[in-house]
């Protein structure tokens, strides 16, 4: 393919060298629905099961329809829970708020042999608590002062 046109919608809009690499005009990165990866801030391994170097990054997506509608969106790991109340009265009913996915997941897929690794992207910033159905573990560290 052309490196001046843009992968998503054909134009001729990549003039810079940077804008070629990407492959996709500033125009389409900004619309909404246009999944990206954060940027690799992982260190990368041969595989492990075959020693293969050549990796495919992908963020992970899912597949969903309602009411005939189908959509593409990435897999989180978890979602906010809000409750719902009854008129006057306490709440009746929990629900994962669909609109605040946290916790993206991401997949290094070995190229040679098809070996899936699933990370969470940001794991740091992956809410606890059982509003998301998280909750923090600790590994003992064995040389600790403890032992
Ligand atoms: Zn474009
Ligand atoms: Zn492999």
């Amino acid at each position: 393919m052309d490196p001046t046109h843009c992968r998503m919608c054909g134009l001729p809009k990549l003039t810079l060298p940077d804008e070629q690499a990407y492959g996709v005009c500033a125009d389409c990165y900004q619309l909404p629905g246009f999944f990206k990866l954060p940027p690799n801030t992982r260190a990368l391994k041969p595989c492990r099961e075959c020693g293969g170097r050549e990796l495919v990054r992908a963020l992970g997506l899912e597949r969903g329809a309602i009411s005939g509608y189908a959509y593409a969106a990435p897999l989180a790991v978890a979602f906010r829970q809000h409750v719902r109340h009854a008129v006057f009265g306490p709440p009746i009913e929990a629900q994962p708020d669909l609109e605040e996915p946290v916790g993206w997941l991401e997949l290094l897929i070995c190229r040679a042999c098809g070996l899936v690794t699933w990370h969470a992207v940001a794991p740091q910033s992956i809410p606890i608590g059982p509003e998301y159905a998280t909750e923090l573990l600790r590994v003992e560290d064995p040389a600790g002062p403890y032992r």
